[in-house]
């Protein structure tokens, strides 16, 4: 993915002299969408990332992730059909398809309870019988013993492009965005802050951490604790034979959830199992899949998937910053806006997210 086109060195909107309201670091979906937020209000903002646009060391690349309404607690679900909007009115400014509709399934006894806050919510959701959804989605085989709940509006989101959408939105309306620019520090003086990056100076009002698995040394830096483990998780990827948008499906009826979600890299299907891989003390310490865990992968599409082939055409692993209720960390401390939408679901969220994160940041300008 080329960046050359996104930064500010090329569009001319900002020079390194000028002042800033707010500096965002990274540009996962978090920092991306806040940044975003943040510009569309008509402030001078400027993001900086260690990395790549689109990297793969941290949590929000790749084609996909699954975009789900069904929470069993009502106020995901309200987020997350209000994400939805917000989504589609990101797709209209941009042109870009950043949410595929495939519907999804959870499968397990916690349905009950997400169809309850489906419904508290208005959203549309069916408690379907096994044979009845084996008949409409032959590719999944579906448990005769266990609850089903199907929810139309579930599906994915395009989440690398989703990412470059923000990011592209927020310099067109007048952000600077700055790839392969480390934040080495910030210093909180009374009325400004100083973030250091890449041997320079900047100065602005505020400045929003959505640094992801990184945010807790840099947060710790200025006295922040950021109440997160970190793991990094392995995913692999599935053929189908192409040409089936296939329905998301959360399994609870593991100890630890299966999750899978169509790829529309491959055409087929990536599949995960939450919280499954190791702890990591330093993210930048790279490591391989876990064998171990693609195993269990392949076990379990065989027994859901009967139209798949089991066997992985791929695995790669990504960064799980996980909060111990899968809450985010959206708070201000001062002139330090912390911004973590996390715990490996927080892609969705991502619009409803960055404006709550920016709105952090405005509570400091106004
Ligand atoms: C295996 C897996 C499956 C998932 N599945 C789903 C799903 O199905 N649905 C869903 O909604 N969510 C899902 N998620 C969760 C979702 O992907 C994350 O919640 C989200 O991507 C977090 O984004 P972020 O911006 O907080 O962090 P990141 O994407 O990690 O972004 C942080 C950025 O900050 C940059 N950075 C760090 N330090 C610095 C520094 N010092 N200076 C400059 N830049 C810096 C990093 O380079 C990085 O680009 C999943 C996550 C994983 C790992």
């Amino acid at each position: 993915m080329s960046n050359g086109a996104l930064s500010d060195r090329d569009n001319g909107a900002v020079s390194d002299r000028d002042s800033w309201e707010v500096i965002v670091v990274g540009s996962g979906i978090g920092g991306a969408a806040t940044a975003y937020w943040l510009a569309r209000e008509g402030h001078r903002v400027l993001l900086l990332e260690r990395f790549d646009l689109g990297h793969e060391k941290g949590s929000s690349h790749g084609a996909s992730r699954i975009f789900r309404f069904s929470y069993a607690e009502p106020h995901w679900v309200a987020d997350a059909m209000e994400s939805l909007v917000l989504w589609r009115a990101l797709e209209e400014e941009t042109g870009a398809t950043l949410i595929t509709t495939t519907g999804g399934f959870d499968i397990g006894d916690h349905v009950h309870k997400h169809k309850a806050a489906l419904d508290e919510c208005g959203a549309v959701s069916e408690l379907i019988e096994a044979p009845v959804a084996g008949e409409r989605w032959p590719l999944i085989r579906f448990p005769s013993d266990e609850p089903i709940l199907f929810q139309p509006d579930a599906g994915i989101a395009h989440a690398d492009v989703s990412v470059k959408a923000y990011v592209e939105a927020a310099v067109a309306r007048g952000a600077s965005f700055r790839p392969h620019t480390p934040v080495e520090g910030i210093e909180v003086m009374g009325d400004h802050v100083t973030v250091r990056a890449a041997g320079e100076d900047h100065q602005a009002a505020c400045v929003v951490v959505a640094a992801g698995s990184w945010g807790r040394d840099l947060l710790a830096t200025v006295g922040i604790e950021l109440p997160v483990t970190v793991t990094r998780e392995t995913v692999a990827y599935f053929s189908t034979g192409g040409g089936v948008l296939v329905p998301s499906v959360v399994d609870w009826t593991r100890e630890l959830p299966f999750f899978s979600l169509w790829d529309p890299a491959n055409d087929g299907l990536k599949a995960g199992w939450f919280h499954a891989g190791v702890q990591v003390d330093d993210p930048d310490v790279p490591a391989a899949p876990e064998p171990h865990i693609i195993e269990g992968l392949s076990g379990w599409v065989a027994d859901r998937f009967p139209g798949a082939d089991a066997h992985p055409i791929g695995a790669e692993t990504c960064i799980f910053t996980a909060t111990s209720d899968e809450r985010f960390i959206i708070e201000r401390h001062g002139r330090v806006v912390v911004g973590s939408a996390c715990s490996g679901h927080g892609f969705k969220f991502g619009p409803v997210s960055g404006r709550r994160i920016a709105a952090r940041a405005l509570e400091v300008l106004s």
